[in-house]
């Protein structure tokens, strides 16, 4: 293979040009493909905020191949029959891309791989990186050479470990002026505007506000997080340019940055576990008798159970496909803990709704909000919805936000209306059932439910463990 040898970039979840392994690895006088590969099984299935989103990006990147002299080549189908016939048809003598931790990823890549080695007479290289992440996998681990189940360990080391080189080029200087079957039109409105630069002017206007994230990254009343979440989802930009531009000079830079490493860990545990895709790592737990009850499903779903935060949140993520983290975190403890619905059935939804929603990130927060994940917050902790809105929206505003309807109750009690008599209800134009709904569920049984449901799922798992070792 020459330097001047036909190279294929093909883009997925990094869909930018800065601080792109996969781009900068390319040799300066290869004449490049840059491929996108619609995929109909990831793309049909993205909620309107996810698509949307994600061909604003294309768009973006294809202006920035666009000022350089080329574009992005998109193609709509099955990678595994298209990256091969690219690959013939350019002549490539060696396919880039970057790495994804997920099962499906794992699977395409291997379809691909085989198909290319089938219809190609020669064998064509493909050269991975791992420009969506901090650390690669496998690249932190105990002294046991293991990945750590324990999140603060896992932190330590990350933390402590300088990440592996990547390669520093400036990547190819003659792109391919070949749009293949071209992008789809241009959304009418998208969450954040598309594109790295946009991203990079997200990333530089949270270093003037990062130093206030420990004291209120927790509320959702406050524009407080980075929200660049779905920049990091879809590679907008990297990881490491994010840690780069924060620093770890300060605790609150350094609290922010761990959150980058949660992110990592999650990744670093499917792509060693991808069971954990459908199967709770503690498996007790995959024995609970979950409730089958599609109304209340439904009334989760559209804000409609009568907790205020909790509808709130459901609401914000319907409308925007956005939810803050504290939020999420209440939410899904909600469906689990108070309405006993399995966390497969939650975790579905927001993949399908959020614009930042991620396999390894859905899946691991999860499985730790309904305790059968690793480092999981404990079975039987289980969040009171009241007591944490009160906590951490404390003045209502977020629920007048997104619940408009109990816009007139005062700061204490929005967070639980069912508290008030009837006229007091009616002085501020509410009345319960009608205008907005009584709560679904009685958070003390439910709690006591669910403590039933889980130690009998435990139960039956040691009941079954004894009787092994008695055979
Ligand atoms: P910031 O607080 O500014 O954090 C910076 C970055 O750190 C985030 O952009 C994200 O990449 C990472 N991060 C922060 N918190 C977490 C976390 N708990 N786990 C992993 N990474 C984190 N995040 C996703 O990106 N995709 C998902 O599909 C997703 N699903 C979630 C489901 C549930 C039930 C819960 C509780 C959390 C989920 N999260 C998910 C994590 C978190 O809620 C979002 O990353 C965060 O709210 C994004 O907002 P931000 O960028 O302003 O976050």
């Amino acid at each position: 293979m020459s330097a001047e040898s036909p190279t294929i970039v093909w883009f997925r979840r990094d869909l930018r040009l800065d601080d792109n392994p996969a781009w900068a690895a390319v040799d300066p006088v290869s004449p490049t493909t840059a491929l996108y590969v619609i995929e109909p099984i990831l793309f049909d299935r993205a909620g309107t905020f996810r698509r949307d989103q994600l061909v604003a990006h294309l768009i973006a990147l294809d202006g920035e191949l666009i000022s350089r002299g080329g574009r992005l080549r998109v193609e709509y189908g099955d990678p595994a029959h298209l990256v091969a016939q690219v690959v013939n048809e350019v002549g490539a003598a060696v396919v880039h891309a970057n790495a994804d931790a997920t099962p499906y990823s794992h699977r395409r890549d291997t379809a691909v791989h085989r198909a290319r080695a089938s219809a190609s007479p020669r064998p064509v290289p493909r050269q991975t990186w791992w420009g969506t992440m901090v650390h690669h996998p496998g690249a932190i681990q105990t002294r046991k050479g293991t990945l750590s189940q324990v999140f603060t360990p896992f932190w330590n080391t990350w933390a402590a470990t300088s990440p592996a080189p990547w390669p520093d080029g400036s990547g190819p200087r003659s792109v391919t002026a070949e749009p293949g079957h071209g992008l789809p039109s241009a959304p009418t409105t998208t969450w954040q505007p598309g594109g790295e630069h946009a991203a990079l002017d997200r990333l530089e206007q949270w270093c003037t506000q990062v130093d206030a994230y420990p004291e209120v990254h927790d509320r959702p009343d406050l524009d407080g997080t980075s929200r660049l979440s779905a920049d990091l989802r879809f590679g907008t930009v990297s990881p490491r340019r994010v840690m780069e531009a924060v620093g770890l000079g300060t605790p609150a830079r350094l609290s922010f940055v761990r959150q980058l490493a949660w992110r990592d860990w999650f990744a670093h545990l499917l792509a060693e576990r991808p069971s954990l895709v459908t199967n709770a790592l503690k498996t007790d737990f995959d024995r609970i008798d979950w409730l089958d009850d599609p109304t209340a499903l439904d009334a989760w779903k559209h804000g409609r159970t009568g907790y205020p935060l909790v509808d709130a949140g459901m609401r914000q993520l319907l409308a925007t496909g956005w939810m803050h983290n504290r939020v999420r975190m209440v939410v899904a403890s909600f469906l689990v803990k108070d309405l006993l619905i399995d966390w497969r059935q939650g975790e579905r939804w927001f993949r399908h709704q959020l614009v930042d929603g991620d396999v390894a990130q859905n899946v691991g927060n999860w499985q730790w909000a309904a305790g059968t994940g690793p480092d999981a917050a404990p079975y039987f902790r289980i969040f009171n919805p009241v007591t944490q809105s009160k906590k951490f929206d404390p003045e209502g505003d977020y629920i007048r936000r997104w619940v408009p309807e109990l816009a007139n109750l005062d700061r204490r009690s929005i967070h639980e209306p069912w508290s008030l008599g009837p006229l007091e209800l009616a002085a501020a134009g509410i009345t319960l059932g009608s205008d907005y709904p009584a709560p679904i569920v009685d958070h003390r049984a439910a709690r006591d439910r669910t403590l039933l449901a889980y130690a009998e799922a435990r139960a039956a798992a040691s009941a079954e463990t004894d009787t092994e070792g008695a055979r």
